[in-house]
């Protein structure tokens, strides 16, 4: 990929643990290298194409003048937000947060903290059979999409299915989203947790397994990763079983593979194993 590079960004802020760091300031150092292709740019040499590294400059001073954080971590991590959210084209980021003259007892040239960021292709999965259905599917994707790490790109319509797993509750509405995050899974795992406990998900010992639930949000596909662990699989190992998953993620995303059995969704949905999808 294609590189726009920023070095040695020197910048007087005031993040840092110590109230001193807080009160006094300090120079900090900045170093972005932009993964996006400058091949528009090139050809045509015009400057709307491509990323403007000035524009780039400008708005790290200002994230980084406009509020204080303990750690460089979190500084980091913001403008890398900003960054994503703002440029389209920007498919890659690793930016560099320096401090030369931090506090600490030793003979040292600088410390610094870098992150590596990548813009990643996520399908999602959501289901409600308990409250306002509808109104949790939506204001649960809204506030996904309002997060600065997510972007949600398509969401197809709720449709109804009967429940999964031989508990008996009322039907439910089902769909999928195809959406762009910077978090790492284990992290998106968590937001969308956060998502379905605001719209009033009970996680509690006594919810039961596969029981009704306000918004359930599954993580299916998260590029072609295969990862697995103890609080998190991806591929989503149900997914292949779920025709209320696979019908309507064959609509947005009918060429992805599953990165495991390699066939597309489209021949995936082609024989569902399960039938849960209700007719209208
Ligand atoms: P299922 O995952 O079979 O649809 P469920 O959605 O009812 O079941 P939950 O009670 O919502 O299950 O979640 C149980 C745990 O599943 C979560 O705490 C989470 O750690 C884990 N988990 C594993 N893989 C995933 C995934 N791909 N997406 C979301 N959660 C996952
Ligand atoms: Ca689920
Ligand atoms: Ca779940």
């Amino acid at each position: 990929m294609d590189e726009i590079k920023i070095s040695g960004l020197k910048i007087y802020a005031y993040h840092g643990v110590y109230a001193r760091e807080n009160e006094q300031g300090q120079n900090f150092v900045v170093n972005a290298v932009l993964g996006c292709s400058t091949q528009r740019a090139g050809i045509t040499d015009d400057l709307e194409a491509s990323i403007s590294y000035e524009e780039v400059c400008e708005i790290i001073q200002q994230e980084m003048k406009a509020q204080v954080w303990k750690l460089v971590e979190a500084v980091a991590e913001h403008i890398s937000a900003v960054l994503f959210a703002k440029y389209p084209a920007l498919q890659e980021l690793s930016l560099e947060i320096a401090k030369p003259d931090a506090p600490i007892d030793a003979d040292f040239r600088s410390v610094s903290v870098c992150i590596h960021r990548k813009r990643h292709t996520v399908y999602l999965a959501y289901g409600s059979n308990e409250g306002e259905c509808i109104n949790q599917i939506q204001e649960g994707i809204a506030a996904i999409d309002h997060d600065p790490f997510c972007r949600v790109k398509h969401m197809t319509k709720p449709i109804k299915s009967t429940p999964y797993g031989g508990v008996e509750q009322k039907d439910f509405y089902n769909g999928v989203i195809r959406m762009e995050t910077i978090y790492e899974p284990l992290e998106l795992m968590r937001f969308l947790q956060s998502v379905e406990k605001a719209q009033g998900r009970d996680r509690s010992e006594q919810a039961i397994h596969w029981g009704p639930r306000t918004l359930d949000l599954d993580i299916l596909l998260y590029d072609d990763l295969i990862y697995d662990s103890k609080e998190l699989t991806i591929p989503h190992p149900e997914m292949a079983k779920r025709d209320f998953v696979i019908l309507p993620l064959a609509e947005i995303a009918p060429y992805e593979r599953h990165p495991l059995t390699h066939k597309t969704i489209r021949e995936m949905a082609q024989n569902p194993m399960e039938k849960h999808v209700k007719k209208n």
